[in-house]
């Protein structure tokens, strides 16, 4: 392949793994990632404007996963997750009135 004489120099950079998008999936794979192996070096891009641009709504998250990825996370002060979810319902809308539908 011929190089472009007319463009600058690229600069590169050398990572162990190179993570394409900062989303849960992405992040949750650079954290456990080094969990496993601090020595690894892990870089995450991310298109958005900032990491979390395009994460969730921030309407319900089950926290399974990140119980299992960052045990004692709730003690962080910062954590985004402020109220328990204590009960749901799901309602059914129709042209005659609506329904609920306990799910438990
Ligand atoms: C409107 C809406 C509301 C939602 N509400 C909830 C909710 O309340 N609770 C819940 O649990 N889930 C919710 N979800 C689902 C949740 O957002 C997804 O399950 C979750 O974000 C998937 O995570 P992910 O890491 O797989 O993908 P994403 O979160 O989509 O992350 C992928 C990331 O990769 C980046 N990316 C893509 N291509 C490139 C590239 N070429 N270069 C660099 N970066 C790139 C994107 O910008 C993005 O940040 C909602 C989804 C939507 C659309």
């Amino acid at each position: 392949m011929s190089e472009r004489k007319d463009l600058p120099e690229r600069e590169s950079m050398e990572f162990d793994v190179v993570i394409v998008g900062a989303g849960p999936a992405g992040l949750s794979a650079a954290i456990r990632l080094k969990q496993v192996n601090p020595e690894l070096t892990v870089v995450v891009l991310e298109k958005g404007a900032e990491v979390g641009a395009h994460i969730l709504s921030g309407a319900v998250v089950d926290p399974v996963g990140i119980d299992r990825l960052l045990p004692g996370w709730t003690k962080e002060e910062d954590h985004p997750f402020k109220t328990r979810v204590r009960d749901d319902q799901f309602l059914f809308l129709g042209p005659a009135g609506s329904f609920a539908c306990r799910i438990s």
